[in-house]
């Protein structure tokens, strides 16, 4: 499998050398690399308010200041404040896995830039940002943690550090597409681990875990949970949000 990622790397690297850059969902020349067409531009769905103020989960109309998703009252996630720039759909995932799993890391400015829009009202409470960690071996055969290319660009616009290898992946785990919520969940338990060298580093600290897709949340639950009993703060609700449960 590595052998074959190899070759697909030398014929784009073949490829680079005679085509103009191209569209990562389309396939279209462009202009610049880094960036969609835009056609395929205007079909990405960029998330606005109203949302769920704590799972960042789009609302269909108005529900008025406050009120929180179904989902975030019946089952709280571990951290407080989730936010995602534009909606998972067909032409996000084809950027994304264009992104992951066909070293286009030059789409990381673009998509990190989107990001850090998305998260401004976290980001300016935050001490530091923990992208969110591959086991050493997918890191092996995709060269570079997506997470930690979207971390290092939403960390030069916000100025918050990035805390590399504050957060462990220390059992490799299947990939949660296909997987039930439950399955998602039991997939990622014991996964991470904070380093004890990393303890010091992060008490006290109000964090922002930086993932390049957010589905059931299950992922970022665990790490949040990690993260909060190594020591990191547990940001209070600002209390807008009628019978918050992060406002206790
Ligand atoms: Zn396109």
């Amino acid at each position: 499998m590595r052998l074959r990622a190899k070759t697909r790397r030398a014929a784009r690297h073949v490829l680079d050398l005679g085509l103009p850059p191209m569209c990562p969902t389309c396939r279209e020349p462009v202009a610049d690399q880094g960036g969609l067409c835009a056609r395929c531009w205007s079909k990405l769905s960029f998330i606005t308010r109203p949302y769920c103020e704590r799972l960042g989960i789009p609302f269909a109309y108005d529900p008025g200041p406050g009120v929180l998703s179904m989902e975030a009252i019946a089952d709280p996630p571990a951290y407080t404040r989730a936010r995602a720039a534009v909606r998972y759909d067909e032409t996000a995932r084809t950027m994304v896995q264009a992104f992951k799993y066909s070293d286009r890391i030059d789409l990381a400015p673009a998509m990190g830039r989107w990001m850090a829009l998305a998260g401004r009202e976290l980001l300016a409470e935050a001490d530091a940002l923990i992208p969110v960690p591959l086991h050493w071996r997918r890191l092996w055969s995709r060269r570079f943690n997506q997470a930690a290319a979207l971390a290092k660009t939403i960390s030069r616009l916000s100025n918050v550090p990035v805390a590399y290898g504050a957060l462990a992946r220390v059992r490799a785990t299947r990939q949660q597409v296909g997987l039930t919520q439950a399955e998602r969940a039991t997939n990622v338990q014991g996964a991470f681990r904070v380093p004890d060298t990393s303890r010091a580093e992060l008490r006290g600290k109000r964090l922002v875990l930086v993932d390049d897709v957010l589905t059931s949340g299950a992922t970022l639950d665990v790490c949040s949970r990690i993260l909060l009993r190594a020591g990191a703060r547990k940001r209070r609700c600002p209390g807008v949000c009628e019978g918050c449960p992060a406002a206790s």
